[in-house]
Protein backbone atom coordinates (compact mmCIF):
# COMPACT_ATOMS: atom_id res chain seq x y z
CA UNK A 1 0.00 0.00 0.00
CA UNK A 2 1.77 3.58 -1.15
CA UNK A 3 1.54 6.66 0.76
CA UNK A 4 -0.30 9.68 -1.78
CA UNK A 5 3.53 11.15 -3.08
CA UNK A 6 2.46 14.64 -1.61
CA UNK A 7 1.94 13.47 1.67
CA UNK A 8 4.88 11.23 2.22
CA UNK A 9 7.68 13.25 4.25
CA UNK A 10 10.68 12.23 1.33
CA UNK A 11 10.29 13.07 -2.35
CA UNK A 12 10.16 10.23 -4.86
CA UNK A 13 13.78 9.06 -6.69
CA UNK A 14 11.61 9.78 -9.94
CA UNK A 15 10.55 13.01 -9.14
CA UNK A 16 14.03 13.81 -7.92
CA UNK A 17 15.61 12.33 -11.23
CA UNK A 18 13.10 14.45 -12.89
CA UNK A 19 13.95 17.80 -11.32
CA UNK A 20 16.17 20.75 -13.39
CA UNK A 21 18.65 20.29 -10.99
CA UNK A 22 19.38 16.45 -11.74
CA UNK A 23 19.71 17.12 -15.51
CA UNK A 24 22.77 18.59 -14.35
CA UNK A 25 23.89 15.43 -12.45
CA UNK A 26 23.19 13.22 -15.08
CA UNK A 27 25.01 15.37 -17.89
CA UNK A 28 27.99 15.19 -15.68
CA UNK A 29 27.88 11.90 -13.58
CA UNK A 30 25.13 9.86 -15.94
CA UNK A 31 22.06 7.99 -15.07
CA UNK A 32 23.78 5.18 -13.11
CA UNK A 33 25.87 7.29 -10.42
CA UNK A 34 23.23 9.93 -10.33
CA UNK A 35 20.38 7.54 -9.37
CA UNK A 36 22.44 5.42 -6.83
CA UNK A 37 23.80 9.04 -4.97
CA UNK A 38 19.83 10.69 -4.91
CA UNK A 39 18.96 6.54 -3.46
CA UNK A 40 21.71 7.05 -0.96
CA UNK A 41 20.70 10.71 0.05
CA UNK A 42 17.34 9.66 0.83
CA UNK A 43 18.35 6.12 2.48
CA UNK A 44 20.18 8.62 4.70
CA UNK A 45 17.34 11.21 5.56
CA UNK A 46 15.10 8.24 6.21
CA UNK A 47 17.36 6.89 8.45
CA UNK A 48 18.11 9.68 10.79
CA UNK A 49 14.26 9.97 10.44
CA UNK A 50 15.89 14.02 8.76
CA UNK A 51 11.60 15.08 7.98
CA UNK A 52 10.44 16.98 6.47
CA UNK A 53 13.12 16.43 3.84
CA UNK A 54 12.66 19.01 1.08
CA UNK A 55 14.20 18.02 -2.71
CA UNK A 56 16.25 20.59 -2.63
CA UNK A 57 18.35 19.83 0.26
CA UNK A 58 18.71 16.12 -1.21
CA UNK A 59 19.63 16.92 -4.65
CA UNK A 60 22.48 18.98 -2.81
CA UNK A 61 23.80 16.24 -0.83
CA UNK A 62 23.91 14.12 -3.87
CA UNK A 63 25.73 16.57 -6.10
CA UNK A 64 28.64 16.45 -3.00
CA UNK A 65 28.74 13.22 -2.55
CA UNK A 66 28.87 12.79 -6.79
CA UNK A 67 31.66 15.60 -6.96
CA UNK A 68 33.56 13.79 -3.86
CA UNK A 69 33.16 10.36 -5.93
CA UNK A 70 34.51 11.52 -9.26
CA UNK A 71 37.22 14.01 -7.75
CA UNK A 72 41.19 12.69 -9.12
CA UNK A 73 42.40 10.85 -6.08
CA UNK A 74 46.41 11.55 -7.03
CA UNK A 75 46.28 15.36 -7.90
CA UNK A 76 49.00 17.83 -8.63
CA UNK A 77 50.14 19.74 -5.78
CA UNK A 78 52.25 22.61 -4.50
CA UNK A 79 55.80 20.46 -2.93
CA UNK A 80 57.20 23.42 -1.04
CA UNK A 81 58.24 20.51 1.93
CA UNK A 82 61.78 21.82 0.75
CA UNK A 83 62.11 18.02 -0.05
CA UNK A 84 62.64 18.37 -4.26
CA UNK A 85 62.44 14.88 -5.26
CA UNK A 86 60.27 14.03 -2.48
CA UNK A 87 59.40 10.17 -2.93
CA UNK A 88 55.75 10.51 -1.36
CA UNK A 89 54.76 13.05 -4.51
CA UNK A 90 56.14 11.40 -6.77
CA UNK A 91 60.06 12.60 -7.12
CA UNK A 92 61.05 14.40 -10.18
CA UNK A 93 58.44 15.86 -12.43
CA UNK A 94 59.38 15.76 -15.91
CA UNK A 95 60.13 18.12 -18.68
CA UNK A 96 56.58 19.16 -20.17
CA UNK A 97 58.09 17.28 -23.85
CA UNK A 98 58.70 14.29 -21.85
CA UNK A 99 55.07 14.53 -20.52
CA UNK A 100 53.80 15.11 -23.40
CA UNK A 101 55.96 12.24 -25.37
CA UNK A 102 54.49 9.81 -22.87
CA UNK A 103 50.79 11.44 -23.49
CA UNK A 104 51.13 11.09 -26.97
CA UNK A 105 52.35 7.16 -26.60
CA UNK A 106 49.44 6.48 -24.57
CA UNK A 107 46.87 7.61 -27.05
CA UNK A 108 48.02 6.19 -30.17
CA UNK A 109 49.73 2.57 -31.03
CA UNK A 110 54.12 2.95 -31.29
CA UNK A 111 56.85 1.53 -32.73
CA UNK A 112 56.98 -0.10 -28.92
CA UNK A 113 57.87 -3.23 -30.01
CA UNK A 114 58.59 -2.80 -34.20
CA UNK A 115 61.33 -2.28 -35.87
CA UNK A 116 60.33 0.18 -38.55
CA UNK A 117 63.26 -0.32 -41.20
CA UNK A 118 62.45 -4.40 -40.96
CA UNK A 119 58.95 -4.70 -40.66
CA UNK A 120 59.05 -7.09 -38.00
CA UNK A 121 59.19 -7.33 -34.35
CA UNK A 122 61.74 -5.24 -32.39
CA UNK A 123 63.28 -4.88 -28.84
CA UNK A 124 61.36 -2.32 -26.65
CA UNK A 125 64.79 -1.84 -24.67
CA UNK A 126 65.91 -0.50 -28.19
CA UNK A 127 64.70 2.73 -27.88
CA UNK A 128 66.85 4.03 -24.86
CA UNK A 129 69.67 1.36 -24.69
CA UNK A 130 71.63 2.96 -27.35
CA UNK A 131 71.32 6.32 -25.68
CA UNK A 132 72.37 5.17 -22.14
CA UNK A 133 75.43 3.45 -23.67
CA UNK A 134 76.71 6.72 -25.29
CA UNK A 135 75.80 8.50 -22.02
CA UNK A 136 77.50 5.66 -19.89
CA UNK A 137 79.76 4.07 -22.09
CA UNK A 138 78.86 1.24 -20.99
CA UNK A 139 78.47 -1.96 -24.04
CA UNK A 140 74.61 -2.76 -22.99
CA UNK A 141 72.14 -1.34 -21.08
CA UNK A 142 67.79 -2.45 -20.13
CA UNK A 143 65.76 -1.28 -17.87
CA UNK A 144 62.86 -2.54 -16.12
CA UNK A 145 60.01 -0.82 -13.36
CA UNK A 146 62.09 0.92 -10.58
CA UNK A 147 65.66 0.51 -9.18
CA UNK A 148 64.21 -2.32 -6.68
CA UNK A 149 63.40 -4.29 -9.57
CA UNK A 150 66.87 -3.73 -10.88
CA UNK A 151 68.56 -4.94 -8.07
CA UNK A 152 66.27 -8.28 -7.95
CA UNK A 153 67.06 -8.86 -11.30
CA UNK A 154 69.98 -8.65 -11.17
CA UNK A 155 70.72 -10.74 -8.23
CA UNK A 156 67.80 -13.26 -9.47
CA UNK A 157 70.05 -13.59 -12.85
CA UNK A 158 72.81 -13.66 -11.48
CA UNK A 159 72.93 -15.24 -8.08
CA UNK A 160 69.94 -17.79 -7.61
CA UNK A 161 70.93 -19.97 -4.82
CA UNK A 162 74.47 -18.62 -4.44
CA UNK A 163 76.27 -16.38 -2.34
CA UNK A 164 76.43 -12.79 -2.15
CA UNK A 165 78.71 -10.61 0.01
CA UNK A 166 77.90 -7.19 0.99
CA UNK A 167 79.36 -4.79 4.20
CA UNK A 168 77.68 -4.65 6.89
CA UNK A 169 77.92 -1.37 6.24
CA UNK A 170 75.51 -1.18 2.99
CA UNK A 171 72.84 -3.25 4.67
CA UNK A 172 70.25 -0.87 4.40
CA UNK A 173 66.60 0.21 3.95
CA UNK A 174 65.53 2.49 1.55
CA UNK A 175 62.16 3.68 3.02
CA UNK A 176 59.29 1.34 2.46
CA UNK A 177 59.58 -2.48 1.62
CA UNK A 178 63.20 -1.89 0.20
CA UNK A 179 65.80 -3.48 2.12
CA UNK A 180 68.73 -5.15 0.41
CA UNK A 181 68.98 -8.28 3.04
CA UNK A 182 64.72 -8.77 2.41
CA UNK A 183 65.27 -7.85 -1.71
CA UNK A 184 68.36 -10.43 -1.82
CA UNK A 185 66.16 -13.37 -0.15
CA UNK A 186 63.27 -12.66 -2.22
CA UNK A 187 65.74 -12.96 -5.12
CA UNK A 188 66.55 -16.51 -4.23
CA UNK A 189 70.03 -15.21 -3.25
CA UNK A 190 71.95 -16.11 0.19
CA UNK A 191 73.33 -12.79 1.69
CA UNK A 192 76.83 -13.27 3.46
CA UNK A 193 77.68 -10.56 5.78
CA UNK A 194 81.15 -9.25 5.67
CA UNK A 195 82.79 -7.05 7.60
CA UNK A 196 81.24 -4.49 10.32
CA UNK A 197 79.00 -1.30 10.61
CA UNK A 198 81.42 0.81 9.99
CA UNK A 199 84.27 -0.59 8.97
CA UNK A 200 84.87 -3.08 6.22
CA UNK A 201 88.26 -3.99 4.45
CA UNK A 202 89.49 -5.80 0.78
CA UNK A 203 90.42 -8.48 3.46
CA UNK A 204 86.95 -9.29 4.70
CA UNK A 205 85.76 -9.61 1.19
CA UNK A 206 88.80 -11.79 -0.06
CA UNK A 207 87.71 -14.16 2.94
CA UNK A 208 84.20 -14.89 2.64
CA UNK A 209 84.43 -15.74 -1.27
CA UNK A 210 84.13 -18.82 -1.71
CA UNK A 211 82.70 -21.90 -4.59
CA UNK A 212 79.05 -20.56 -3.65
CA UNK A 213 79.99 -17.20 -4.13
CA UNK A 214 77.82 -15.30 -7.12
CA UNK A 215 78.84 -11.84 -7.50
CA UNK A 216 80.07 -9.18 -4.89
CA UNK A 217 77.97 -6.46 -4.38
CA UNK A 218 78.69 -2.77 -3.47
CA UNK A 219 75.17 -0.80 -2.48
CA UNK A 220 75.21 2.82 -2.41
CA UNK A 221 74.35 3.74 1.34
CA UNK A 222 71.78 6.72 -0.32
CA UNK A 223 69.87 7.59 2.52
CA UNK A 224 72.30 7.84 5.80
CA UNK A 225 75.95 7.77 5.84
CA UNK A 226 78.35 6.17 8.71
CA UNK A 227 81.39 9.08 9.70
CA UNK A 228 84.35 8.76 12.57
CA UNK A 229 86.40 6.28 12.80
CA UNK A 230 85.13 4.43 9.10
CA UNK A 231 86.49 2.22 6.46
CA UNK A 232 84.79 0.73 3.20
CA UNK A 233 86.41 -0.88 0.11
CA UNK A 234 86.19 1.57 -3.09
CA UNK A 235 84.54 0.74 -6.29
CA UNK A 236 87.93 0.16 -7.92
CA UNK A 237 89.40 -2.09 -5.52
CA UNK A 238 86.65 -3.71 -4.86
CA UNK A 239 86.83 -4.93 -8.68
CA UNK A 240 89.89 -5.92 -8.87
CA UNK A 241 89.03 -8.73 -5.75
CA UNK A 242 85.90 -9.69 -8.05
CA UNK A 243 87.60 -10.22 -11.21
CA UNK A 244 90.79 -11.95 -9.61
CA UNK A 245 88.43 -14.28 -8.13
CA UNK A 246 86.73 -14.35 -11.89
CA UNK A 247 83.45 -12.95 -10.06
CA UNK A 248 81.01 -9.61 -11.47
CA UNK A 249 81.33 -6.93 -9.23
CA UNK A 250 77.39 -5.39 -9.38
CA UNK A 251 77.37 -1.54 -8.12
CA UNK A 252 74.05 -0.41 -6.52
CA UNK A 253 74.03 3.35 -7.01
CA UNK A 254 70.48 4.43 -6.10
CA UNK A 255 70.33 7.95 -7.53
CA UNK A 256 73.15 7.62 -10.13
CA UNK A 257 73.48 11.11 -11.01
CA UNK A 258 74.68 10.64 -15.18
CA UNK A 259 76.16 14.15 -15.09
CA UNK A 260 78.73 15.47 -12.23
CA UNK A 261 76.76 17.58 -9.98
CA UNK A 262 79.63 19.57 -8.94
CA UNK A 263 79.73 21.56 -12.33
CA UNK A 264 76.59 23.10 -11.27
CA UNK A 265 77.92 24.29 -7.41
CA UNK A 266 75.87 20.76 -6.44
CA UNK A 267 78.34 17.91 -3.84
CA UNK A 268 79.49 15.08 -6.26
CA UNK A 269 77.21 12.39 -6.52
CA UNK A 270 78.49 9.52 -7.96
CA UNK A 271 77.99 8.45 -11.43
CA UNK A 272 77.48 5.34 -13.43
CA UNK A 273 79.95 6.28 -15.78
CA UNK A 274 82.66 6.45 -12.72
CA UNK A 275 81.52 2.78 -11.61
CA UNK A 276 81.86 1.40 -14.94
CA UNK A 277 84.95 3.10 -15.42
CA UNK A 278 86.54 1.70 -12.16
CA UNK A 279 85.93 -1.84 -13.13
CA UNK A 280 81.90 -2.41 -12.15
CA UNK A 281 80.70 -4.83 -14.54
CA UNK A 282 76.90 -4.00 -13.58
CA UNK A 283 75.69 -0.68 -12.22
CA UNK A 284 71.88 -0.04 -11.14
CA UNK A 285 70.58 3.12 -10.60
CA UNK A 286 66.64 4.84 -10.59
CA UNK A 287 65.31 6.82 -13.20
CA UNK A 288 63.07 8.94 -11.22
CA UNK A 289 65.72 10.64 -8.80
CA UNK A 290 68.81 12.66 -9.85
CA UNK A 291 68.42 11.68 -13.16
CA UNK A 292 65.38 13.43 -13.10
CA UNK A 293 63.24 11.04 -15.26
CA UNK A 294 60.17 8.30 -14.91
CA UNK A 295 60.08 5.91 -12.36
CA UNK A 296 62.58 3.11 -13.85
CA UNK A 297 65.52 1.16 -13.04
CA UNK A 298 67.97 1.01 -15.10
CA UNK A 299 70.86 -1.66 -15.61
CA UNK A 300 73.79 -0.67 -17.45
CA UNK A 301 77.31 -2.74 -17.78
CA UNK A 302 79.32 -5.60 -19.77
CA UNK A 303 76.63 -7.13 -22.58
CA UNK A 304 76.47 -10.92 -21.90
CA UNK A 305 75.20 -10.11 -18.33
CA UNK A 306 72.95 -7.95 -19.79
CA UNK A 307 71.65 -11.05 -22.61
CA UNK A 308 71.37 -12.77 -19.60
CA UNK A 309 69.11 -10.90 -17.88
CA UNK A 310 66.88 -10.26 -20.93
CA UNK A 311 66.51 -13.95 -20.94
CA UNK A 312 65.58 -14.06 -17.89
CA UNK A 313 61.45 -14.62 -17.21
CA UNK A 314 61.67 -11.97 -14.34
CA UNK A 315 62.34 -9.28 -16.91
CA UNK A 316 59.13 -9.81 -18.61
CA UNK A 317 57.39 -8.96 -14.98
CA UNK A 318 59.52 -6.34 -14.46
CA UNK A 319 59.48 -4.37 -17.92
CA UNK A 320 58.70 -0.38 -18.53
CA UNK A 321 55.43 0.77 -19.92
CA UNK A 322 55.18 2.47 -23.18
CA UNK A 323 54.47 5.71 -21.67
CA UNK A 324 57.13 5.83 -18.99
CA UNK A 325 59.83 4.32 -22.13
CA UNK A 326 58.66 7.45 -24.50
CA UNK A 327 59.32 10.25 -21.52
CA UNK A 328 62.62 8.25 -20.55
CA UNK A 329 63.75 8.47 -24.10
CA UNK A 330 63.11 11.89 -24.08
CA UNK A 331 64.72 13.18 -20.76
CA UNK A 332 67.87 11.16 -21.88
CA UNK A 333 68.47 12.70 -24.86
CA UNK A 334 68.35 15.95 -23.05
CA UNK A 335 71.78 14.51 -21.41
CA UNK A 336 73.09 14.62 -24.96
CA UNK A 337 73.33 18.65 -24.88
CA UNK A 338 74.68 19.13 -21.62
CA UNK A 339 75.05 22.80 -22.19
CA UNK A 340 71.11 22.81 -22.04
CA UNK A 341 70.35 20.41 -19.56
CA UNK A 342 69.90 22.28 -16.74
CA UNK A 343 67.28 24.76 -18.26
CA UNK A 344 65.41 21.21 -20.05
CA UNK A 345 65.38 19.38 -16.77
CA UNK A 346 62.98 20.45 -13.82
CA UNK A 347 64.92 18.50 -11.17
CA UNK A 348 68.42 19.22 -12.31
CA UNK A 349 66.74 23.31 -12.43
CA UNK A 350 65.46 23.32 -9.21
CA UNK A 351 68.16 21.73 -7.35
CA UNK A 352 70.56 24.24 -8.66
CA UNK A 353 68.00 27.15 -8.66
CA UNK A 354 69.77 30.20 -7.00
CA UNK A 355 69.19 31.58 -3.85
CA UNK A 356 68.48 34.82 -4.69
CA UNK A 357 65.87 33.79 -7.35
CA UNK A 358 63.90 31.52 -4.74
CA UNK A 359 63.99 34.77 -2.40
CA UNK A 360 62.84 36.99 -5.25
CA UNK A 361 59.65 34.35 -5.49
CA UNK A 362 58.62 34.20 -1.98
CA UNK A 363 58.96 38.43 -2.09
CA UNK A 364 56.85 38.96 -4.80
CA UNK A 365 54.16 36.10 -2.92
CA UNK A 366 54.45 38.20 0.28
CA UNK A 367 51.76 40.14 0.37
CA UNK A 368 49.39 38.02 -1.46
CA UNK A 369 49.84 35.56 1.36
CA UNK A 370 49.59 38.26 3.94
CA UNK A 371 46.21 39.68 2.40
CA UNK A 372 45.27 36.02 3.00
CA UNK A 373 46.00 35.07 6.90
CA UNK A 374 45.27 38.82 7.78
CA UNK A 375 45.55 37.63 11.44
CA UNK A 376 49.06 35.71 11.30
CA UNK A 377 52.37 36.95 11.54
CA UNK A 378 53.84 36.01 7.43
CA UNK A 379 57.54 36.59 6.51
CA UNK A 380 60.19 35.65 4.35
CA UNK A 381 62.93 33.97 6.10
CA UNK A 382 66.33 31.86 4.85
CA UNK A 383 66.01 28.12 5.10
CA UNK A 384 67.99 24.90 3.34
CA UNK A 385 66.52 22.45 0.88
CA UNK A 386 67.33 18.51 0.97
CA UNK A 387 67.66 17.13 -2.39
CA UNK A 388 65.63 14.04 -1.27
CA UNK A 389 65.24 10.56 -2.51
CA UNK A 390 68.35 9.05 -0.23
CA UNK A 391 70.20 11.69 -2.70
CA UNK A 392 73.62 12.98 -0.51
CA UNK A 393 71.38 12.96 2.64
CA UNK A 394 73.40 15.36 4.76
CA UNK A 395 73.50 18.17 1.72
CA UNK A 396 71.44 21.02 2.21
CA UNK A 397 70.77 23.81 -0.55
CA UNK A 398 69.79 27.41 0.30
CA UNK A 399 66.65 28.53 -0.26
CA UNK A 400 63.96 31.02 1.41
CA UNK A 401 60.69 30.08 2.66
CA UNK A 402 57.46 32.10 3.15
CA UNK A 403 56.72 31.87 6.91
CA UNK A 404 53.47 31.93 9.06
CA UNK A 405 53.25 32.06 12.32
CA UNK A 406 50.14 31.74 14.88
CA UNK A 407 48.76 29.20 16.78
CA UNK A 408 47.09 25.95 15.85
CA UNK A 409 49.77 25.47 12.95
CA UNK A 410 47.73 22.50 12.22
CA UNK A 411 44.51 23.97 11.06
CA UNK A 412 47.15 26.34 8.89
CA UNK A 413 48.23 22.96 7.29
CA UNK A 414 44.85 21.37 6.96
CA UNK A 415 43.36 25.14 5.16
CA UNK A 416 46.23 24.79 2.81
CA UNK A 417 45.97 21.29 2.19
CA UNK A 418 42.69 21.89 0.95
CA UNK A 419 43.18 23.97 -1.84
CA UNK A 420 42.09 23.17 -5.00
CA UNK A 421 45.69 22.35 -5.77
CA UNK A 422 46.84 21.72 -1.96
CA UNK A 423 49.79 23.72 -0.78
CA UNK A 424 52.29 21.41 1.63
CA UNK A 425 54.85 22.67 3.39
CA UNK A 426 56.58 21.61 6.61
CA UNK A 427 55.68 22.52 10.32
CA UNK A 428 58.91 23.47 12.34
CA UNK A 429 60.46 26.35 15.00
CA UNK A 430 56.52 27.63 15.49
CA UNK A 431 56.30 28.47 11.84
CA UNK A 432 54.82 26.81 9.24
CA UNK A 433 57.14 26.89 6.28
CA UNK A 434 56.46 27.03 2.75
CA UNK A 435 60.35 26.13 0.90
CA UNK A 436 59.87 28.50 -2.36
CA UNK A 437 62.61 26.11 -4.47
CA UNK A 438 59.95 24.23 -6.32
CA UNK A 439 57.42 27.46 -6.99
CA UNK A 440 58.86 28.67 -10.22
CA UNK A 441 57.76 32.29 -11.80
CA UNK A 442 55.80 30.43 -14.00
CA UNK A 443 53.34 29.03 -11.22
CA UNK A 444 53.43 32.23 -8.94
CA UNK A 445 49.76 33.51 -10.11
CA UNK A 446 48.23 30.22 -9.84
CA UNK A 447 49.04 29.53 -6.16
CA UNK A 448 48.09 32.69 -5.19
CA UNK A 449 44.67 32.80 -6.99
CA UNK A 450 43.76 30.13 -4.68
CA UNK A 451 44.64 30.92 -1.77
CA UNK A 452 42.05 31.43 0.99
CA UNK A 453 39.96 34.85 0.73
CA UNK A 454 41.55 35.89 4.17
CA UNK A 455 41.60 33.25 7.08
C1 LIG B 1 66.36 4.50 -3.99
C2 LIG B 1 67.24 3.32 -3.94
C3 LIG B 1 66.74 2.06 -4.31
C4 LIG B 1 65.31 1.86 -4.75
O1 LIG B 1 65.09 2.54 -5.95
P1 LIG B 1 63.58 2.72 -6.50
O2 LIG B 1 63.77 3.37 -7.83
O3 LIG B 1 62.90 3.58 -5.50
O4 LIG B 1 62.98 1.38 -6.59
C5 LIG B 1 67.59 0.99 -4.27
N1 LIG B 1 68.86 1.12 -3.86
C6 LIG B 1 69.38 2.31 -3.48
C7 LIG B 1 70.79 2.38 -3.02
C8 LIG B 1 68.58 3.46 -3.51
O5 LIG B 1 69.06 4.63 -3.13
Amino acid sequence: MQAPAARSPLPSLDALLRSPEAAVLLGRFGRHATAAALRAALTARRTARAFPAPAAGILDAAADALARQFAASQRPVFNLTGTVLHTNLGRAALPPEAAEAAAEALRSATTLEFDLATGRRGERDAHIAPLLCQITGAEAATVVNNNAAAVLLVLNTLALGKQVPVSRGELIEIGGAFRIPDIMARAGAVLREVGTTNRTHARDYQAAIGPETALLMRVHPSNYAITGFTAAVGTAELAGIAHAAGLPLVEDLGSGSLVDLAAWGLPHEPTPQESLAAGADLVTFSGDKLLGGPQAGLIVGSANVIRRMNANPMKRALRLDKARLAALEHVLRLYLDPDRLRDRLPALRLLTRPYADIRATAERLLPGLRDAFLDRPVAVEPCRSQIGSGALPLDRLPSAALTIGGNSLENLATTLRARPRPVLGRIATGRLWLDCRCLEPDQEASFLAQLPVRG
